[in-house]
């Protein structure tokens, strides 16, 4: 078990995720951010999470926030988002909600769709999985494969150092391992992406599409022209796929380094309704929405981590130790 799964479990089972859970609740929301999930851990999360929560809108939810303090006897609101783009959110997700009756909002990258683009840091997994004996040289620090594969430390060092690199460095750096990718592996990476007819049905199924940039840059590296484009461009090209307004937008990565007043300000005049971070706790009667907070839903954490997830106590904890990716 991992240790921040162990801790979770204490929290749980001590009963004080109920109690912070209590506290919370009086006014506020939490937005649960997914990436690739499979089918039985939604189902199961979708279970848990009805336990305690009322799942609805962005919209529903914000408006709750200025009424009055939700009675101890309902579930507070909570909002559901999926982020990047993968095919089998068709196959996985979307007909769990559906059958469950919740809404969600789905951002994705139109240059991942289709695989016109691949996801960089999906590359720069494979490259990890597929050269073990390998090096990755970013900028002055060259970081071992099988390293980065054993050490929850060395891979977090690896993602930092990538994010940091001014986005022209950090392409270069992706586009040398994606050509030493066999054509095979590009031809599975691609088939994994969401396709246009797939946001489409997405859309159709009665789910909100989100912007999630173009490309997925760290928009705080780029230049203004580029964050211009890539928050403009990814509304406007959506738009035009689904033929109606593309009110949210994620921030890649959506760390406290990734972006900024800058970002926000071109989001904001884009006409978006609404901004999603990955910045951890709930959004209470402070928030501002375009920079709503999200708790990333951790690919393979237990049920009691996903609790503290939701109730915000995770967020908490994480602002003391940093071990969201242990
Ligand atoms: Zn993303």
């Amino acid at each position: 078990m991992q240790r921040s799964d162990l801790v979770a479990t204490l929290l749980v089972a001590s009963g004080m995720n109920r109690l912070w859970r209590r506290l919370r609740r009086a006014r506020g929301f939490p937005v649960l951010a997914y990436h690739e999930v499979d089918r039985e851990t939604v189902e199961i999360h979708l279970e848990v999470l009805k336990r305690h929560y009322r799942i609805t809108t962005v919209a529903d939810a914000c408006a709750g926030i200025r009424e009055e303090p939700h009675s101890p006897h309902n579930r507070p609101p909570l909002v559901l988002t999926f982020d990047d783009g993968y095919a089998s959110w068709t196959r996985n997700v979307v007909p769990a909600l559906s059958q469950h009756g919740v809404p969600a909002i789905f951002f994705v990258c139109p240059a991942f769709l289709d695989g016109e683009t691949l996801p960089w840091f999906e590359v720069v997994e494979r490259y990890l999985r597929l050269y073990p004996g390998a090096e990755v040289a970013v900028g002055p620090r060259r970081f071992s494969c099988q390293r980065v594969l054993d050490q929850a430390g060395e891979r977090r060092a690896l993602f930092r150092c990538l994010k940091a690199l001014p986005l022209e460095e950090h392409r270069d750096v992706v586009r040398q391992l994606e050509t030493q990718l066999p054509r095979e592996e590009k031809d599975a990476m691609r088939k994994r992406c969401l396709s246009c007819d797939d946001v489409r049905r997405i859309r159709g199924a009665g789910f909100e599409i989100g912007a999630h940039s173009l490309s997925h840059p760290i928009l705080s590296k780029a230049s203004l022209a580029c964050v211009e484009e890539e928050i403009r461009g990814s509304k406007a090209w959506l738009e035009a796929l689904l033929q109606e307004p593309v009110r949210y937008f994620a921030y890649p990565n959506g760390g406290r380094a990734d972006f900024g007043c800058r970002e926000v300000a071109v989001v904001r005049e884009a006409g978006y309704t609404a901004a999603f971070s990955a910045l951890p706790g709930w959004n209470g009667q402070d928030v501002d929405r375009f920079r709503l907070r999200r708790a990333v839903v951790a690919p393979r954490g237990s049920i009691h981590r996903l609790e503290i997830a939701a109730s915000g106590l995770l967020g908490r904890l994480e602002d003391v130790w940093r071990w969201r990716h242990d």
